[in-house]
């Protein structure tokens, strides 16, 4: 399910290097794909849609391919020290995505072709940090397995890491386009976890992302390939018989990952919440969502940077706590559960 963009804006630098020569070369043997130039990818212009609706659909049919300018890395806690910039954006469509406030009203996904530079300021932090482990999140902002059979971008920073006794590569996913990475020699040092669901959820909100059953096929690819796995469970919703089907998807999970030879899983499970303004937006795109968003059914908790977001009442979240560290145990003995929030 790799990314096939309807329009690709190049920045006129990207040319320059290999990546976004390669780009060029594989985008204009596509008729079916408008090109264009841009002087910054900053600034782009051109992408149409005049509604909320219409202007999100457009936005996730767009690739731009830039140089990435500033190769100051953002911080990323608690889950790791440093965003490493490879990709922004997602061509996903899930109606709670945490994106969607975030990009504007036309959420475009870019990609950086200075691949190496930035590998290179991500040593700068390793040694800085030394002898610390230095740990990096390459999807801070994106899910970048979409673009990966373009871009080779992962491929390039797992191999990148494997080589840093001191630094550590992480990133999360939902897509499959991912035996480009089963050879390379990642020397246990990048973990892919992958962020999975329970059927009914990614049926109704996870549009345009693989299937739950594809998704654990590639996470087993991935265990049977050596490298540390973890899995997402998120967001968690309280549907009707949500139980039942939650267990259906652990139950798949250990079926398929029994005899993938990997013991040590890691889970982070995250239940369901919303702020006020994600909820405006998401009602403009999906108007006819099912998203539960009543604020008298939450409790509202202050968040860590100024806005208050709408989570589960406390009994329910020790309905998910107790729930998921049971189940997880039973099919998964030697698993760590990182957290339950
Ligand atoms: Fe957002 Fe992840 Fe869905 Fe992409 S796959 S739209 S990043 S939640």
């Amino acid at each position: 399910m790799a990314f096939a963009p309807k329009r690709v804006f190049f920045e006129r630098d990207a040319l320059d290097y290999p990546m976004g020569k390669k780009m060029m070369d594989i985008f204009s043997k596509r008729t079916d794909i408008e090109l264009h130039l841009l002087r910054s990818h900053n600034r782009v212009t051109g992408i149409p849609g005049s509604t909320p609706e219409k202007a999100y659909e457009e936005g996730k049919n767009t690739l731009v391919v830039g140089v990435r300018k500033t190769l100051k890395f953002e911080t990323c806690k608690p889950s790791a020290h440093y965003q490493l910039p490879l990709v922004t954006g997602c061509m996903g469509k899930c109606e709670y995505c945490y994106l969607n406030t975030r990009f504007g009203k036309k959420p475009y996904i870019r990609i950086y072709v200075n691949i190496d530079e930035i590998l290179r300021s991500a040593a700068g932090y390793i040694v800085q940090r030394k002898p610390d482990i230095t740990v990096f999140e390459g999807a801070a902002t994106s899910d970048p397995v979409p673009v990966e059979p373009y871009t080779g971008a992962l491929a390039d920073t797992i191999g990148f890491f494997a080589g840093q006794e001191s630094g550590r590569f992480r990133f999360v996913t939902k897509y499959t386009d991912i035996d480009s990475l089963l050879d390379i020699h990642h020397n246990n040092r990048t973990t892919v976890r992958f962020s999975i669901n329970a059927g009914p959820v990614i049926k109704e909100y996870e549009h345009f992302t693989p299937s739950l059953n594809r998704r654990i096929e590639a996470a087993r690819k991935i265990a049977l390939a050596g490298y540390p796995l973890g899995f997402i469970i998120g967001p968690v919703i309280l549907f009707d018989r949500w139980e039942e089907r939650y267990a259906d998807m652990i139950n798949e999970l250990q079926n398929q990952l029994v005899d993938a030879g990997s013991r040590h899983i890691r889970f982070e499970v995250i239940s369901h919440r919303f702020t006020s303004r994600a909820k405006k937006t998401i009602m403009e795109v999906f108007p006819g969502t099912t998203l539960p968003m009543e604020e008298n059914e939450r409790k509202f908790k202050y968040g860590q940077f100024g806005y208050g977001k709408y989570v589960y009442p406390p009994d329910a979240m020790e309905e998910i706590h107790t729930y998921f560290t049971e189940k997880l145990r039973e099919a998964f003995p030697d698993c760590s559960i990182d957290y339950i929030i």
